[in-house]
């Protein structure tokens, strides 16, 4: 058995229950086989055990009364996974599902996405299973204002700067921001994704949805192609699908389609103008369903389908996919309807919403294939340039930080195509993006001793 295997079955054991956290670490460690060769030194340093074990995980208790005066629990969860190259740093995510292993899974994937987007900052993740859908404002404000008068003790600018993930935007950073700056009695750059008045970058909400479409336009590019007259496919109308669907009417392409866990729309004249801005009312300020959409402009819904149900068993002709709500939402079949249906590009803005499975068939059939790590980067990366603006005490334009976010998805690409070639992989963007990410972390990790 390889050094490679031996450490995912270890990890495995010693982390039963948490399928989300073993695909993840099987998915990148598999990768990496080429590193142990050139580089026993992190194999003597025993990098490759340390690294799968998250620095410390908090779990807690968050108590909170709802509108009929009856007392809630739920749990909280930060995992501060890796800290060698900069301050943890990964989102929260609101959601039922939530649980050890998904943040697990998420924190583990931050660390290399975070190494990849060249700005210093280490891995974390945290949230709940706290389900915001349904809340009054009021259960919502009670709820972070609970759940931040526990994390507080753990995080700080220097320390863990959480930001949002799903179930967590705006209208939560702002109350969960709030209790800290009570708490604390200061004003600092904790938490990112915040109101552009009180600290926030712009452009960080665009900033995943946009990167993920600038990742895809870099991997057209490479073909010779761009995203001029392409049909494409966006799962999610959340903050990710938003500004997805908003990127690729800019370059020129058409979203043909938005889901949220309910069911999918699809429109085939494209999703923008007047459509667009009935998306983000209806759910940013109004947080209703997408069929109303389907209502308001004729389109088509499908009940209980996501996206990719959709393209199965519908044969919806499109040529780009962007999956951009959650993770595993792609399986084997909706694969191999994607590639029957002419998509020869996809760039994750969710993380890992492809399994295992799906990713072998865009590989066995040689799309362009973007994983997460790569893809939705963009959108840690302009938290990172909150962090700087914060410590700088300025604010920089628009333009300035989007010219900004565009050269770090180039480079990110740059940097997944390097690494894929020196270590033999040549076009492959998985094993880039994970080696490439890695390396840095594992050198930091070497430099430290064995900490
Ligand atoms: P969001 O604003 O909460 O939106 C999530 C969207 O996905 C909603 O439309 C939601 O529908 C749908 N969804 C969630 N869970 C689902 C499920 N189990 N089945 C079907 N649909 C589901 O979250 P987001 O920030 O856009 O995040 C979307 C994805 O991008 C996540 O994988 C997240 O980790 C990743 N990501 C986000 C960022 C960021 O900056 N926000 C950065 C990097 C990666 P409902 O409303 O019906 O639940």
């Amino acid at each position: 058995m390889s050094y490679i295997n031996e450490i995912i079955d270890w990890t495995k054991d010693r982390n039963p229950g948490e399928p989300e956290f073993h695909q993840a670490v099987e998915e990148v460690l598999e990768t990496l086989e080429p590193t142990v060769e050139r580089h026993p030194e992190f194999v003597q340093a025993g990098i490759y055990k340390r690294i799968v074990e998250p620095d410390r995980a908090v779990i807690f208790r968050v108590p909170w009364v709802d509108d009929r005066g009856e007392t809630q629990v739920n749990k909280g969860f930060r995992v501060q996974f890796n800290n060698a190259i900069g301050p943890y740093k990964g989102g929260l995510r609101f959601h039922p599902s939530v649980n050890i292993g998904i943040i697990k899974f998420l924190g583990f994937e931050q660390i290399f996405k975070n190494s990849l987007t060249t700005l210093p900052m280490g891995g974390g993740k945290g949230g709940s299973d706290f389900d915001p859908k349904g809340k009054s404002d009021a259960e919502v404000m009670r709820f972070c204002y609970a759940f931040m008068r526990e994390l507080f003790r753990y995080i700080g600018p220097d320390t863990d700067v959480p930001a949002g993930d799903i179930g967590v935007g705006g209208r939560e950073i702002g109350y969960l921001y709030g209790m800290y700056k009570k708490l604390r009695n200061e004003h600092t750059g904790v938490l990112t994704g915040k109101g552009a008045d009180w600290g926030g970058s712009l452009i960080r909400p665009q900033a995943t949805g946009y990167g993920e479409t600038y990742f895809a336009a870099e991997m057209l590019a490479t073909r010779g192609q761009d995203l001029q007259g392409k049909t494409v496919a966006v799962s999610g109308s959340g903050n990710v699908a938003q500004y997805a669907v908003e990127k690729v009417g800019q370059l020129g392409g058409k979203a043909v389609t938005m889901s949220d866990s309910s069911g999918t729309i699809v429109d085939m004249n494209g999703i923008k103008d007047e459509k667009w801005d009935f998306i983000m009312q209806l759910k940013n300020i109004r947080r209703g369903r997408i069929r109303e959409y389907a209502d308001k402009f004729g389109a088509q819904y499908y009940e209980g389908k996501s996206v990719w149900d959709v393209i199965r068993d519908e044969n919806l002709k499109i040529d780009v996919a962007l999956p951009s709500a959650t993770q595993n939402e792609i399986h084997k079949d909706h694969a191999e309807a994607l590639i029957r249906n002419g998509c020869f590009c996809l760039s994750e803005g969710a993380n890992m919403p492809s399994t295992p499975e799906a990713i072998e068939i865009y590989q066995q059939n040689g799309i362009l294939y973007g994983p997460g790590k790569a893809a939705n980067a963009g959108g840690v990366a302009v938290s990172g340039l909150e962090m700087s603006q914060n410590s700088l005490r300025m604010r920089w334009p628009a333009e300035e930080v989007d010219a900004h976010l565009q050269r770090i998805m180039k480079n990110i690409h740059k940097s997944c195509l390097d690494a894929a070639e020196t270590y033999g992989s040549k076009g492959d963007y998985v094993a880039g993006a994970n080696i490439a990410g890695f390396l840095k972390v594992a050198r930091s990790m070497l430099a430290y001793g064995v900490i």
